[in-house]
């Protein structure tokens, strides 16, 4: 089994997939993945800030079988459902579709 870090984009509910455990990665690291994805919704600086941190600590260590860990979103951001994760891995798109979006998300 291996381990990897699966991050979950709170604007957009991208995810991507670290390799290794939670505490392989700094928390300086896993907040500048989450700021160049973040890059990508043009939010305020101070409002991609927050959400850079949401991810970090939303940052979610998942167990994987050595040949399943190449299946994950490695390499950039994908859309739940353009990617494979772990049936047992909680996905926002997937339990939140049609659910109100958080208070914070307007401006
Ligand atoms: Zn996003």
């Amino acid at each position: 089994m291996s381990r990897a870090v699966l991050l979950s984009c709170p604007v957009c509910d991208a995810v991507r997939a670290l390799d290794g455990r939670r505490s392989d990665h700094s928390k300086t690291d896993i907040i500048s993945t989450a700021k160049r994805h973040l890059r990508t919704h043009q939010l305020s600086e101070s409002k991609a800030a927050i959400r850079a941190h949401q991810i970090t600590y939303e940052a979610l260590e998942i167990l994987v079988s050595g040949d399943d860990i190449d299946r994950l979103p490695v390499e950039a951001w994908r859309q739940p459902t353009a990617t494979w994760l772990p049936e047992d891995v909680p996905v926002p798109a997937a339990q939140t579709a049609g659910a109100t979006l958080s208070q914070t998300d307007d401006d």
